[in-house]
């Protein structure tokens, strides 16, 4: 992201992600992934782009991630349909879902997983990106507040089986259609009475709830006298919602109750939960989601009550630095050849693919190079031992074989190379 002299960088609000940290990144997709692995969650891959009215009308035309955060991908003329680069992937998880069948073929719930690229048109800053990554899960068409539990816990799971300790879980119900229109009767009426730009008061009218999220404190000093929906929820809601707070605490899940809670999307019923991280700052938010019991009638599809969440993998990357933690990434490269002399390069260069296909990590002296600069690629590369072999050794039928954290050196006949390896790197 600094400024260089060549003539290409990567795209404003993008980021390479380069060999150096790349073990990490790989590790924190790979732990948010493993618990839903172990819970019945099936792999999905959805397209990044998709028809632009999938999203405005499954993520909701009055959010600021339709307005004014998509990606319109303008299109041959040909092409009759808009298209749009994925903000998130609920929505296309739900439209792979209904085209395949599965809720009709399948067990119910449908539990998918997935882990992509989401692109929005931010303004970026730390942690704030116009591409960025998530882990997520979608539990279709089961309405269940065990399911709703599950994820949460699983969610849990994941960040502290990376270590992470420093983050909460907020924690509120958005109602039903039973109760939210009252509630958002009510609350309208609150916010038309309040000191607001027009934007805001635009707002009020197409999605209220949203206001309740907005960061500004000349509108949060205006909310504290807000009707809240807590105390406007249906007996259904608040049943459900109880049996979800009990079946966390049962599971040894601390979480924080926030009747101000909602989310940017417009989909969400009941239970709505975030992860928050105090080591972030303004983005504090690792993950987030919740049920949506009405997206599948939206897009056109069957009543299909579902929950579901994603885990933001560029943000648990950074919490993970907030913390001091260090995930335990092993060497890509265990074994390093370094030739000495065109004979031994030839022999090198078979030991080194034969040690390949035994299934050992091995690399090897490029570009003619001599002693010196092979022992230092070796250190660089983080192998733990280096094969250095001359026209003797070769003679000899041996490879010296050289432990790069203890210095030792040891003779090692040709054809016991692999197996001598094989087990010093167990
Ligand atoms: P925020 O309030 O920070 O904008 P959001 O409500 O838009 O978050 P969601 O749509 O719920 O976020 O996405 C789930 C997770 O994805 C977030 O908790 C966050 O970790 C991550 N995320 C969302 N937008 C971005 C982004 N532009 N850059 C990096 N991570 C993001
Ligand atoms: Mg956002």
């Amino acid at each position: 992201m600094s400024s260089t002299s060549q003539a290409f960088q990567a795209p404003r609000g993008t980021y390479d992600i380069l060999p150096t940290t790349a073990g990490t990144v790989l590790a924190v997709r790979e732990a948010l992934a493993a618990p839903l692995r172990r819970a019945g969650y099936g792999y999905v891959e959805t397209p990044v782009f998709e028809d632009v009215n999938l999203f405005s009308r499954g993520v909701g035309e009055s959010t600021d991630i339709v307005t004014k955060e998509m990606f319109t991908i303008a299109t041959r003329s040909e092409e009759s349909q808009r298209l749009a680069l994925r903000p998130e992937a609920t929505a296309s998880v739900l439209r792979a879902t209904l085209e395949a069948n599965l809720h009709r073929t399948g067990n119910l719930p449908v539990k998918l997983w997935y882990s992509g690229a989401q692109y929005r048109y931010e303004r970026p800053q730390k942690g704030r990106y116009r591409q960025f990554w998530q882990v997520g899960a979608e539990a279709i068409g089961a309405e269940d507040p065990a399911l709703d539990a599950e994820l949460i816990i699983l969610a849990d799971d994941a960040y502290r089986s990376l270590g992470l300790r420093n983050f909460r879980i907020l924690l509120n119900s958005l109602g039903d259609k039973q109760c939210r229109p009252v509630y958002r009767e009510a609350l309208q009426n609150y916010l038309r009475g309040l000191d607001l730009d027009e934007e805001t008061l635009r707002r009020a009218e197409i999605n209220p709830l949203r206001v309740l999220d907005d960061k500004r404190a000349s509108v949060q000093d205006q909310l504290g006298g807000a009707p809240m929906l807590v105390d406007f929820l249906c007996e259904d809601c608040k049943a459900y919602h109880e049996q979800v707070r009990e079946l966390l605490t049962a599971a040894g899940v601390a979480f924080e109750d926030d009747p101000k809670l909602v989310r940017g999307l417009d989909y969400y019923t009941r239970t709505t939960f975030e992860f928050v991280h105090d080591g972030l700052g303004a983005q504090s938010a690792v993950g987030g989601g919740g049920r949506y019991d009405g997206l599948s009638e939206m897009i056109g599809g069957p009543e299909l009550p579902s929950v579901g969440w994603a885990l933001g993998v560029d943000r648990t990357v950074l919490a993970l630095e907030a913390e001091g933690i260090t995930l335990d990434i092993p060497a890509t490269t265990d074994v390093y050849a370094v030739p000495m002399g065109e004979q031994a390069r030839r022999v090198l260069f078979g030991l080194v693919t034969g040690l390949r296909r035994a299934g050992v990590s091995a690399d090897l002296l490029f570009g003619g190079r001599g002693v010196k600069a092979g022992f230092k690629a070796a250190d660089r590369s983080g192998a733990r031992f280096a094969v250095v072999a001359g026209e003797r050794d070769l003679a000899d039928g041996v490879v010296q074989l050289k432990d790069l954290t203890s210095g030792d050196q040891t003779p090692v006949a040709l054809d016991a190379l692999v197996t001598t390896l094989k087990e010093k790197l167990q």
